[in-house]
């Protein structure tokens, strides 16, 4: 977001203006910085066969789908639904990757029908899928390095503890199951969570996979999962993408030389590609003055952008109705009648009663985590493109919160 002229612009759009033309809350996505971020992995990663796969439950509208398929992107997709979602939005199966954890077989048999690549993640599903198809329908792996790659304990996947991935400590029973049924393995992957730190644990990861990935002989991609961290703060540190891209293109060219097959890389980034890109934008209903803070009360809620209760994650409050006015402390709270706060202590600009305020970091996980809780609506999304805002879902109505309930006979 930038400001113009003491108004506030998201991707040459005048934010204020937005809301007054789609209403309060509004969720609004800048597809030029999706793009920027899309581009910053292509550009670090330019001298290997390098193939991104966006991972869609971050963001799944189907526009935003489409925008990535427009830059060349695969989808990664954790449910048969997502599966379905992307090839409505026309990306081939060869482009899309099916990763679920945990889900049955016959989800499993109807994502191999629909010709999409498929992820495993656990052994038992790994033998049943062999005994089933045997080396008709090639996998990939998902293996747990058990590496930690930082944030949240809720959203980190490599760790011992974790539910994700089949242990690197089952190698042989691993093996074992994909000689026995005669299984074609096409890809390996990991993904060991979100908000990697530090690149050098990220490539302490690779080298377990990489060493595991010899084991099998017909190999066509290794897939690095994701797991960017992006910054969340104005000093906030991030994933050096550049840095990242140096080491382990230099890494893998050499894997690829020793494998005797050049391979591609691929990678499933949710959060690096659309979190900056979004902003969430809400009305201040009420300034209320306690003994102990100003509460700013918004007119939404954890029903609408859940992480900051959820998993505390931080997303940066600005009062986009005031630039230029004095800073005073505030805790931001939403209107669901449960604890909702946005954010404790916050420095905003003073804020008054109907001032907007904008949530920076609203792309990933945010539209994609609401709810009609306390039967609320959920809001409308805009996008911005090539400087011309674009409604993208309507702000649901009160026949969307009775769509599929039944009034029975009893009463
Ligand atoms: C959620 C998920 C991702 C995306 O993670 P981000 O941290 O949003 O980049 C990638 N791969 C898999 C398998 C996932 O479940």
């Amino acid at each position: 977001m930038e400001l113009i002229n003491n108004r506030y612009q998201i991707g040459g759009i005048d934010a204020m203006s937005l809301v007054e033309k789609y209403g309060s809350p509004l969720y609004v996505y800048d597809n030029a910085k999706m793009k920027a971020q899309y581009d910053k992995i292509t550009g670090a990663f330019n001298d290997v066969n390098l193939k991104i796969n966006y991972a869609c439950k971050a963001l799944t509208n189907i526009n935003v789908l489409r925008f990535f398929k427009k830059l060349g992107s695969g989808i990664d997709a954790v449910s048969i639904q997502e599966v379905g979602l992307a090839l409505k939005a026309g990306f081939s199966p060869d482009d899309i990757i099916y990763t679920p954890n945990c889900v049955s077989m016959s989800e499993i048999e109807e994502a191999v029908n629909t010709g999409v690549h498929i992820n495993i993640d656990n052994l038992s599903i790994l033998e049943q899928f062999g005994h089933t198809y045997g080396d008709k329908v090639p996998v990939c792996i998902r293996i747990n390095p058990h590496i930690l790659g930082g944030g949240h304990d809720k959203i980190s996947t490599g760790h011992i503890d974790s539910k994700f991935g089949i242990s690197i400590y089952q190698m042989r029973h691993l093996l074992r199951v994909i000689e026995t049924n005669n299984m074609q393995i096409e890809g390996i992957h990991m993904h060991t969570g979100s908000d990697i730190l530090d690149v050098d644990v990220f490539l302490r990861g690779t080298e377990i996979l990489l060493e595991a990935a010899v084991s099998f002989r017909e190999l066509k991609y290794v897939d690095f999962g994701s797991g960017f961290k992006v910054p969340y703060k104005p000093d906030d540190i991030f994933t050096d993408i550049d840095d990242l891209g140096r080491k382990l293109t230099k890494r893998f060219k050499e894997f690829c030389k020793n494998y005797g097959k050049d391979l591609v890389l691929m990678f499933e980034p949710g959060k690096f590609l659309v979190s900056e890109a979004g902003y969430f934008l809400a009305t201040v209903n009420v300034i209320k003055q306690t003994t102990a803070t100003v509460f700013a009360g918004l007119d939404t809620g954890l029903n609408h952008l859940i992480r900051p209760m959820f998993y505390d994650s931080y997303h940066h409050i600005i009062n986009i109705s005031k630039p230029h006015a004095k800073t005073r402390i505030y805790t931001v709270v939403g209107y669901i009648c449960e604890t909702d706060t946005f954010g404790w202590n916050r420095k905003i600009n003073e804020i008054a009663e109907g001032d907007i305020l904008a949530f920076y970091n609203a792309g990933a996980y945010c539209y994609a985590m609401a709810s009609n809780y306390n039967s609320r609506f959920r809001p409308a999304e805009v996008m911005v493109h090539e400087g011309k805002d674009y409604l993208i879902r309507k702000r649901e109505n009160m026949d969307d919160l009775l769509h599929n309930q039944i009034e029975s006979e009893i009463f």
